[in-house]
């Protein structure tokens, strides 16, 4: 059965986003039941968080058509999930219906968006159905995204291209199977309907999977209009959620603020490590679980160049790769002055405690970032020439068009005994040359077995990633032509990104236009 709640007002001329449950589109009451099956939802978010969101229903899709079900993901939501049938997914993550159990709902949130505070963002496209638990005991969010207009549309269609669903299907996707935390595609559905941005597209809906959708930019909305009372109700909320061992702690909130600082400084960097851009870091895409969220401009770097950029509207390169660190640390200062009032009475005392942790992000990201690039060297142990050591073959792909992909994957032909591999992606080959003795050097301080060793750095230098030239060729061949062919066996190549497989050397390319100009763009 839905919840029964209070006849809800629909929304007037003025959007008064003081008393969020005024607003809504539907009078459960007057809705009846459905035949669909009961999903297996509990969901503590419309439980506990009123005035926290709108309830709200999807816009209908005139012609519903089943895209892509991911049926792994399915058998891990349960076995209802994994039972349901084509026309049943179709009917539900259309938005077409509400199963039993589901409780639509548009939440609140703000964010700064490429340094400029916005009070009011929110799901102006998306709508949270409700929340799984599910075989392994975690729970998870399932939202639709794409799903029309909500209060929080702003000038906005709340519809999504198909390209770009298509595209965080399979991101994220490729994400996952890289083994970094990220949002996860269930299902893509096309609605049959056309939307219209530079011309007319056609429209789908994306179901995405996530271990919430809490942002930085929640709590944000909440503290910038002083209501500290519901701040603290929302990292209750998260603590309880995402971080339920502090809940104890002397001081939870600032244990709060520290658990989403380690999440985050290890989230991005994983992303350093596969050479991974976002692309549009604002505080409203960055989650307080440390997944990956929000797959628009996203794409990986090609040749090795800190600077790269691909987003077509990030003019001032806010969010190029090597800034990725940087501006996690800038978010989450964002989050640690929306936690001010709750982390002690005094707010200078609140702010020198924030303070101190933000300052010591650099170096918990730089301890997350330098454990990965060790073991992407093939190094077991720690020493402390490993940062410069790491650094060093940076900085000897810089300016050399070295694809990074595959200069980091080719170390372990060099570990194995052939250097050439590797060698013949440098134009001048000075530099890794000598590298290459110095980092001999450091491996033989471990006894380990070449071949034991090469295979330690093959788990962990993927072979396969989401080469945007790939993307894009399976991204059109999917919209322009309808064959879904490219894009399902691309997505079947990046699921296994560590293991190399006869016949799909043509995946594992460098993009032959070296990719350096290549441009991203909003998924709106
Ligand atoms: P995003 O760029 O997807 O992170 O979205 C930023 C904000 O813009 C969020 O509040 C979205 O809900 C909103 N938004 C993005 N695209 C649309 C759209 N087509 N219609 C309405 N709102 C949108
Ligand atoms: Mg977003």
């Amino acid at each position: 059965m839905r919840h029964s709640r209070p006849l809800y007002c629909y929304p007037g001329s003025v959007l008064d986003f003081s008393s969020l449950k005024c607003l809504a589109n539907r009078n459960d009451a007057l809705m009846s039941p459905t035949d669909l099956p009961v999903l297996n939802f509990d969901n503590t978010f419309a439980r506990d968080l009123e005035g926290f969101f709108v309830p709200w229903d999807a816009a209908k899709s005139p012609k519903p058509e089943l895209l892509m079900w991911n049926d792994a993901l399915a058998s891990e939501l349960g076995p209802v999930f994994a039972a349901l049938k084509p026309n049943e997914i179709v009917d539900i993550f259309s938005g077409n219906s509400v199963p039993d159990g589901a409780f639509p709902l548009a939440q609140a949130y703000a964010g700064h968006q490429f340094g400029g505070f916005s009070p009011q963002l929110g799901d102006g496209r998306a709508l949270l159905l409700g929340e799984v638990v599910d075989t392994a005991g975690r729970r998870r969010d399932i939202q639709l995204k794409g799903s029309g207009r909500t209060p929080f549309s702003r000038g906005g269609d709340g519809k999504a291209p198909l390209g770009p669903v298509l595209r965080e299907y399979l991101i994220g996707e490729a994400m996952h199977a890289l083994g970094v935390p990220t949002t996860r595609a269930l299902a893509a559905i096309a609605t049959g309907e056309p939307v219209y941005r530079e011309g007319a597209l056609p429209g789908a809906l994306l179901t995405r999977v996530a271990a919430s959708h809490l942002r930085v930019g929640t709590f944000q909305f909440f503290a910038a209009r002083q209501e500290t009372d519901k701040v603290r109700q929302l990292a209750d909320y998260a603590i309880a959620r995402h971080y339920p061992e502090l809940k104890e702690r002397d001081q939870p909130y600032l244990a709060f603020f520290e658990a989403v600082l380690q999440a985050q400084a290890k989230l991005v960097a994983q992303w350093m490590q596969i050479g991974f851009i976002h692309g549009v870091m604002n505080t409203d895409n960055t989650t307080i679980s440390g997944e990956t969220i929000d797959y628009g401009p996203c794409a990986f770097m090609n040749i090795y160049v800190p600077d790269t950029v691909f987003s077509s509207i990030d003019t001032q390169g806010r969010y190029a790769y090597k800034n990725q660190p940087l501006i996690a640390q800038w978010n989450l200062a964002r989050l640690a002055e929306a936690l001010i009032g709750l982390v002690d009475p005094e707010p200078e005392k609140a702010v020198q405690l924030l303070t101190n942790l933000i300052e010591g992000f650099p170096e918990v990201y730089t301890e997350h970032w330098l454990s990965g690039m060790r073991k992407k060297i093939g190094l077991i142990k720690d020493d402390v020439g490993d940062l410069e050591l790491v650094n060093d073959l940076l900085s000897a792909m810089e300016g050399q068009n070295v694809d990074y992909t595959l200069a980091m994957r080719r170390l372990s032909s060099a570990v194995r005994g052939d250097d050439q591999p590797l060698c013949a992606l440098f134009s001048d080959r000075s530099d890794i040359e000598s590298w290459l003795k110095r980092w001999r050097e450091r491996l033989a301080q471990e006894k380990v077995m070449d071949e034991e060793r090469g295979m330690a750095m093959d788990a962990v230098n993927p072979i396969y990633i989401p080469r945007n030239h790939m993307v894009e060729a399976a991204l059109s061949s999917a919209v322009a032509s309808e064959d879904f062919a490219p894009f399902k066996k691309l997505l079947d190549v990046l699921r296994h990104p560590y293991r190399e497989r006869d016949g799909l050397e043509h995946y594992a390319q460098a993009d032959p236009s070296d990719g350096a100009h290549y441009q991203t763009f909003c998924g709106t």
